[in-house]
């Protein structure tokens, strides 16, 4: 897919998704390994991983363009268009965006994959950081061997 389809695909989902026209960029960059997208707060341009539409298809790529454009109309409406923002979440949930973007495949992405969780010691407050959700009954502290419990990482980059 070239970069003129993927701007007439994104422009198609804002007009169907939002009901609002998309006017600024959006292009494929292969360097994006990490995340599915990223949206440009300065020029209010989109970018989209040309992998995650190799790896995972059209249906999940929609997901991530629908994430991307609510950043970027919350943000050109001046609304809440962080992660943590309650208009982002509610926004993302009614167009069914994707939450966050979907991991590659293991080995294209490990090293800059994101700590999601941690798990807190109840004991002795030990924290581990981990980059996927693990039940914390399956595990005791390493130092105590207390009891865990699994916490979520807020995100901060927005992507
Ligand atoms: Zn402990
Ligand atoms: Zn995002």
């Amino acid at each position: 897919m070239q970069d003129h389809q993927l701007q007439e695909w994104v422009e198609r989902v804002s007009l169907q998704s939002f009901g609002i026209p998309f006017r600024h960029k959006a292009t494929f960059n292969g360097r994006l390994k990490s995340t599915g997208g990223r949206y440009f707060t300065k020029s209010h341009n989109i970018e989209i991983s040309p992998h995650q539409l190799r790896n995972y298809g059209e249906e999940e790529t929609e997901k991530i363009i629908k994430h991307e454009l609510c950043h970027y109309h919350l943000h050109i409406l001046k609304r809440g268009y962080q992660h943590r923002d309650a208009d982002f979440k509610q926004l993302l949930a009614k167009v069914g965006g994707t939450r966050y973007c979907k991991s590659l495949p293991a080995g294209e992405k490990r090293k800059t994959e994101p700590y999601r969780f941690k798990l807190v010691c109840r004991s002795c407050g030990m924290e581990y950081l981990r980059k996927r959700k693990a039940d914390p009954r399956r595990y005791v502290c390493g130092r105590c061997r207390g009891q865990l419990l699994l916490y979520m990482l807020d995100f901060k980059s927005q992507t």
